[in-house]
């Protein structure tokens, strides 16, 4: 039946939507943390919307909220008819905020957050350049966020037409594997030497710059996480030049990296926040940019438009903060990550091709390799496991031509399923490598 429709949807969809290489079934619906597809298989959710759903696929309170939203208010468009639900939830989300960020504005995407939040540091420091990091992902449906993701070189394709007033450098650590093959652990602090004595002698004034977007983990671009080291030496130059710190916690915000925002794990004290996905629990599309006093108490940007933060929308997002602060589902993450190193993290020392398990709380990644002299990238080997773990039930996040393999399942997944999983998982990579 999935290959049925998938014949009926490629005569009419456009060929972005008919790349039906990666996941391929048609799903039907959704039971808690299983997707269930057409033709009656069932899989283990280890997707979760691309972390949209952080508890599971319909959490009965969220799915209530919405509801009930939807019956009380209809659509309405928040920036001009103001209601008492979205007040609630600015309030809950400044009282989760780190310290010194106070305020909040109303966005309806990913994408459409990084757009507010760059204008918000170029606004606030009359500074035209902004510093990003080479493997990020902001989303690619915008000029500006198609030209600083640059985690796969489809998304600066032909047709987007280039934003200029970036400058970019590596992600920390992504030279650490494949590229990196010097003796001895890979070096933070050497790297920022490289931007701070580089960088900014050569390419660009750092007075010119107005803010750093970063991501405190990188997502699509493979699970890597920076060390203390960097972040201090990152937020010491932000001191020293006035850069506004952007955090973009997108993806790993609000639980998913086993602390409200993953930024908790440096004590980081961003100016602005860039926040989406998981942020709508599961409920309807809404976003949220959040800042501190100097940048958001008298700015002129505005992050609305007509969908943003509708009544059901912003009654979904409440719900799930309830979810969020319950004490049970940041516990739950702590499992989930505690299952995954005991599971997955010796296969690096068993398996030839997997050149490393990284993770921080329920944002994991394994990273295949050819061999562990050469670590070259292993993308083939790669798709073989994500194919072979769909056949046995397991649905995890995979891009073509990437060679890590990604595990984000919802917060709430019961450990006993997500321990399944990760022995699936296992099987299968020895199996491959065999
Ligand atoms: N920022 C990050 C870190 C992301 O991972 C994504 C989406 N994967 C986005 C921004 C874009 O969000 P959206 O798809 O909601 O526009």
């Amino acid at each position: 039946k999935s290959a049925e429709l998938f014949a009926r949807m490629d005569k009419v969809a456009a060929a972005p939507m008919q790349d039906h290489d990666e996941v391929p079934f048609v799903e039907v619906r959704k039971e808690d943390c299983l997707i269930v597809d057409v033709d009656g298989n069932v899989f283990a959710d280890l997707v979760a919307g691309w972390g949209a759903t952080p508890y599971g696929a319909t959490p009965a309170t969220v799915t209530e909220a919405v509801v009930a939203a939807q019956r009380n208010y209809g659509m309405e468009i928040t920036d001009y008819v103001q209601n008492d639900i979205a007040i609630e939830l600015a309030e809950k989300l400044v009282a989760i905020a780190p310290p010194g960020i106070t305020r909040v504005m109303v966005s309806l995407s990913g994408t459409l957050a990084v757009e507010a939040g760059v204008k918000l540091a170029r606004e606030a420091t009359g500074r035209p350049m902004i510093l990003v990091f080479h493997g990020q992902y902001h989303g690619e449906v915008t000029y500006l966020t198609a030209s600083v993701s640059t985690d796969l070189a489809e998304v600066n394709s032909a047709s987007s037409a280039y934003v200029g007033g970036l400058v970019f450098a590596p992600y920390p650590q992504q030279f650490r594997a494949p590229f990196h093959r010097g003796p001895g652990p890979y070096d933070d602090t050497l790297y920022m030497d490289f931007i701070e004595e580089w960088l900014l002698v050569h390419q660009v004034e750092p007075t010119q710059i107005a803010g750093v977007l970063i991501e405190p983990v990188l997502g699509e671009g493979g699970i890597h996480v920076p060390s203390a080291a960097f972040w201090e030496r990152l937020t010491a130059a932000c001191d020293r030049w006035g850069w506004k710190l952007i955090l973009d916690e997108v993806q790993t915000g609000m639980g998913r990296c086993g602390t409200v925002f993953a930024g908790e794990h440096w004590d980081l004290r961003p100016d602005i926040l860039l926040l989406g996905k998981g942020v709508a629990a599961g409920g309807q599309p809404i976003a949220a940019v959040m800042a501190t006093e100097e940048v958001m108490g008298t700015t002129d940007v505005h992050g609305g438009g007509t969908f943003a933060w509708t009544p059901a929308a912003c009654a979904g997002a409440s719900a799930g903060i309830d979810v969020l602060t319950n004490g049970e589902t940041l516990a739950n993450v702590a499992r989930i990550e505690e299952t995954a190193r005991r599971i997955l993290s010796p296969l690096v020392d068993e398996v030839e091709q997997v050149g490393d398990v990284r993770m921080l709380g329920a944002f994991i990644g394994i990273e295949f390799v050819t061999d562990k002299a050469s670590i070259k990238p292993a993308p083939e080997f790669h798709r073989v496991v994500h194919q072979e773990c769909v056949n046995r039930g397991v649905l995890g996040v995979t891009q073509l031509g990437k060679w890590v393999y990604r595990l984000q399942p919802p917060l709430t997944m019961p450990i006993e399923l997500f321990e399944w999983a990760c022995e699936t998982i296992a099987d299968v990579i020895r199996d491959v490598a065999a």
